[in-house]
Order: C-alpha cells, then structure tokens, then sequence
C-alpha cells in the first residue's frame, strides 16, 4: 500500500465536515443509522451534514464539495447517485478526502464510484469476529485491542465478505469466520474504508455500542477524513473514584498512587467515620489538587460488624462510632435507605448545615460532584447540591429513589442498560432536574460480556471476597475498564471502594494502580486526568456543537461552535503520520451562543 499522502494535498483547503448520504425512506436503515452513526457523530462532536435521497428539494453541486470525508450510510443508497455527483465524489476522494461506505450494493453504484469498493464480495453470515492475525495484519483502524481479542455476536449479523483484498490494494482490517469484512486502502490522495458489515453491528441484540467495538467505527472515519480533522470528541481521560471513604488506615495515604500519575480521584466521605487526622489529610490534598471531596452519607460501617472483617491497619484517632462493631449504622444525607423516601424536610435540612460544618472546618468545599452512597439523592435536597455548586451526578442511578429498578429512559450518548439494570454510560441532563448533569461512566455486564466497576471487588480479602489479594485480576480489570471507555471515547475511571483498600497494604495498592495505568499506556494516548475536572469539561463539550471546521490556504484552521460553555474545553485535531493518525489538542473559550474563532496554527505535536 501506498503509505504516504503528498503534502498538498494534506494542506488542501476547504471544509472539513462529514457528509452522509441516505436515503430516508428505508426505515430499517434509518434506525439503525441514528443509533449506530448519527447518535456517535454528535456523542463525537463531528461536524457532519446529511444529503437525503428521499428529499426532493435539489442539493447545489457545492453541497458535495470539499467534504473531509463522505459517507454511504447504508446498502442501497449509492445507486441513488448521479453518475455526475459521483464523479465529483470520486475526483474529491482521488484528491484527498475521505470515502466510507456501509452500503454493499457495490454493483448498484455509479461506475465512477465502484473503484472506491474491493472488487470482489460476496455473502455472508458473521456470529464472530476476530483481528487479522498475519503479519501486517495491525492498522490504525483495528488498533487498541489484544491482537488475539474476538468478538461473539448475540445473533448472526449478515455481512459481505471480502476476499482478494490484498492482491487488489486493500488492507484486510477486521475478520469474521476467517473471512475479511472491514477493509480499507488509499486511493490517490484519499483513503477509502469499506464496511463488509452494517451498522446493525450496534444494535444491542447483535453487539451494541459501548462494548470494544465502537473504536472501529471512529476510527475508520478519523483514518480515511482528510486532515487535518478536528471533533469535539472527549478526550482519553484517566480519571479515578473511591467509595465509602474515611481515609483507610493510611488517612488518604493511598491518593499517593493515583498522584503519581498525575489522576486526582474523586472521593466520597463518609464524614462521621473521619478522624482528625484524616481530615487533616484531606484539608491538605484538596489544597494541593490531589482530590476533589464529595459527601457520600455521614456513616455506612456495616462491615465492622463481620468477624472477617480484617483491616489491614487502622489509625489511632479513627472514632469508633460503631463500639467495636457492636452498633453499625447507615445514616445518608437525605433519602431513607430502607423506604426509598426522602427524608422529612426538616431533617434534611439539618443535615445539609451538618454536611457543610464538616466541609467548612476541613476549609474545603464541596466536589461538583454528586457521589452520593448508592447514588441515593432524595428530591428535596437538589436545591442544596446545586447552590453549593454540586451539579455532576456521577453514580448509574437517577435521584430520587432507591439503588435498585432504574427507570427506563435512553440517556446520551447511547442509551447504554447493563444486564443488571442500570445504565452503562450516561452523559446527558437528568430527568430530575435541568441544572443537574449527568456524567456518570460504569462497566456494568453485557449480554455476554462480564462487567463490574471496583477493580478490587473479589480480588482482595475484605469479607472473604479472596484469601489474598490478587493484584493481576485487579488490573486485568482496571486495563479492560480503562480500554472499554477509550475504545468509545469516553473518559475512563479507575473505581474501587476505600474498604477494599483498607485490607491491603499501599504496596500492593501502588502496583495495582501502576498495573492498570500501565497496562491501558500500550497502544493508547491516555491522559490522566481530575475526576471533578473531566465533568466539567464533558459538559462544556455536550452543551457546544463544532457545525464548521475550515483549513485555510496557509494551513491553519477556523471553526464556528454554537451553544453555551462555563468556560474552556478542547478542541480534538487529527494529523495524519504515515498509515497512521494521531491527535492534538487546541483550547477553545468560553461560549455563549455563536462563536467564530481566529484562524488557529494546528500544533505539530
Ligand atoms: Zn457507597
């Protein structure tokens, strides 16, 4: 394969949006589209327009011109196409645009596209996927994965097979029964991805989105865009959270793990089981940035009543508040635990000035975060989070009601529901209230896939969970959360509760932590990153719209956003390097309504 795109054609100018073309009237399609491709374009902040096929109203030649990529958005839509447009669509790719196609009604297309297809198909049935396994075999596009990872299907996914690909210029990139479906190659000074199968792919009873899979989809389109090709995508954040926290034996000693790679977790307190010196602890790591402080329920000490329950130190000046276990007690801030209903007012409100006592004399203030034990939230106190600047909700439980029997809504970006019930992803505005925001990321099961967000849950001796600790198991499942959430481009969180920690010792916390970072290092451009921080900024990116990128004569870029921001938040730009791709960031302001911005040199690295 041709490995290098000229330098002109890599500066050529215009408008670097997507244009998907569909055709509207088959409705099938058009589900699947809105769910596969279009809900990931907007989760992806990619500036795309549509041409429909079903709209009669005539599309101006300029609206098929200088696109950074075009898309066929599903089979049947290419013959829908004018052989002039599709000469015009050819020539572009030929020059330096991208081209990629769900549709595999190849012999129905114009001639003037076919070149952009493989040549030869043919009909298939797909239950499992696999990575090319020869030499070769990786590419930007099925990167981020073991290269023995496979994938079964929940239901048979008709697909159009691929062979011969090599022998014509193609590059084989996904397999299914030993068959390539997912291809690509460069054409002239463009790239061209071919998808053997359907975005049927994302729906939940054949795979689904969220599942390690959603990374072939992005990265076939920032693969065959031109370049540069800027998203409003969120960045790959390392971030991290810890439960049922009073500082452990080593009063927040353990923060120290996710410091050293430049992770400040969020930590919800249980503020009546803190010690002086463990608020001291706490007074010092919020002034240093190490951490952002949530109240998560004044006391849940259950366990101290188990006798396997073995910490592995604990500090001298810890109150007892539970007499040697004899008195164990949840007490949260403002919903009854064993009811499901709120608390009386009257109680919640002097709970809300205890909560603030507590975060005043440690000279803290509350997290934006709303880490709530069980995700729990009574309704009343709403208000009191959101005065205390407290807007981010970051459990997978809506407020309101207990733990258990989430209500079935379809939540951005994807509408993401585990097999126990509760949602994976959430980053949207709750249903309870517009100013609270949800940024919730969990790894709950899948339909044939196992989940689970505490990295340490059975793997450390805390109530007979293991007989020791096993620190491989332990990042083996950080890794997979951390890949799971990059794959998608969502941020990722190392999740663990402190109790966990507090029958360990900090060495083998450390390694655990070094394992997970390490281990999701390979082959991924992570960035870690604050817990409190990577929900701001998904807010400011979910409440913006990126609607035009342009790249001017002299290389720089200018792009127009609609919408409102508190404040900074990145723009994602991707270079082409070689075959491969790789991405930078530019910091765009604040917005309120419209913005334009100056034309902006792209950095180089
Ligand atoms: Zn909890």
């Amino acid at each position: 394969m041709t490995t290098s795109q000229s330098k002109g054609a890599s500066m050529s100018t215009g408008n670097r949006s997507v244009l998907v073309m569909v055709d509207s009237r088959e409705a099938a399609a058009r589900r699947d589209l809105i769910h596969g491709l279009f809900a990931a374009l907007r989760f992806w902040g990619v500036p795309h327009e549509v041409w429909d096929a079903a709209d009669g109203f005539p599309s101006p030649p300029a609206h098929f011109r200088s696109r950074a990529l075009y898309v066929l958005g599903h089979d049947g839509v290419g013959q829908r196409l004018q052989e002039t447009l599709a000469q015009q669509i050819a020539a572009a790719v030929q020059g330096g645009a991208g081209w990629l196609s769900f549709d595999r009604r190849v012999d129905s297309w114009p001639v003037a596209l076919r070149e952009l297809a493989p040549p030869t198909r043919r009909d298939g049935l797909a239950t499992r996927l696999s990575l090319p396994t020869e030499a070769g075999g990786a590419h930007f596009i099925n990167s981020g994965h073991d290269a023995t990872a496979a994938w079964e299907l929940m239901a048979a996914l008709p697909v159009t097979q691929l062979p011969g690909l090599v022998q014509a210029g193609w590059q084989p990139l996904l397999l299914a029964g030993g068959e390539p479906v997912l291809a690509c190659r460069q054409l002239g000074a463009g790239r061209a991805v071919f998808w053997g199968l359907s975005l049927m792919l994302y729906r939940e009873d054949v795979w689904g989105h969220g599942r390690f899979l959603d990374g072939l989809l992005w990265r076939s389109l920032v693969w065959a865009a031109a370049k540069p090709f800027a998203m409003r995508a969120i960045p790959p954040y390392v971030t991290a959270r810890v439960d049922d926290c009073h500082g452990a034996y080593s009063a927040f000693g353990y923060v120290d793990a996710f410091k050293r790679h430049g992770i400040a977790p969020n930590l919800g307190l249980f503020i009546d089981e803190l010690g002086p010196t463990d608020w001291a602890a706490v007074s010092q790591r919020y002034r240093a940035h190490e951490a952002d402080f949530s109240m998560h329920a004044f006391r849940d000490d259950f366990y101290k009543a188990r006798p396997d329950w073995r910490p592995y130190a604990v500090l001298a000046d810890k109150p007892d508040l539970s007499h040697g276990g004899r008195e164990t007690l949840f007490a949260g801030l403002s919903l009854d635990h064993d009811s499901g209903e709120a608390l009386p007012l009257a109680q919640i409100a002097e709970n809300v000035v205890r909560m603030d006592k507590a975060f005043a004399a440690a000279g803290i203030r509350h997290s934006k975060i709303i880490n709530a034990h069980y995700g729990e939230v009574g309704y009343p106190v709403i208000p009191a989070f959101l005065a205390r600047g407290a807007c981010f909700l970051c459990n997978n439980t809506v407020p309101g009601q207990l733990y258990a029997n989430q209500p079935m809504w379809s939540p951005a970006p994807y509408g993401l529901r585990g097999n126990n019930g509760r949602p994976g992803v959430i980053i949207d505005r709750s249903p309870a209230h517009p100013e609270l925001f949800f940024s919730s990321v969990g790894y709950p099961p899948y339909a044939g896939q196992s989940g689970g967000a505490d990295i340490l849950n059975g793997h450390v001796p805390f109530l007979g969970e293991a007989a020791a600790v096993r620190k491989d198991a332990a990042i083996a499942r950080g890794v997979s959360n951390v890949l799971r959430s990059l794959d998608m481009m969502c941020w990722a969180v190392i999740m663990t509760h402190e109790e966990r920690i507090d029958v360990i010792s900090l060495d083998d916390w450390d390694e655990i932590i070094a394992g997970v970072v390490a281990g999701a290092r390979r082959g991924w451009d992570l960035i870690p990153a604050s817990r409190e921080l990577v929900s701001v900024i998904a807010r400011r990116l979910s409440t913006t719209a990126l609607n035009r990128v342009d790249v001017l004569s002299d290389g720089r870029l200018q792009c127009e956003l609609t919408g409102q921001s508190d404040g900074p938040s990145p723009l994602m730009v991707w270079l082409n390097e070689g075959e491969d791709c790789r991405r930078v960031y530019l910091d765009l302001p604040a917005l309120d309504g419209f913005f334009r911005s100056e034309p902006m040199p792209v950095p180089s690295c």
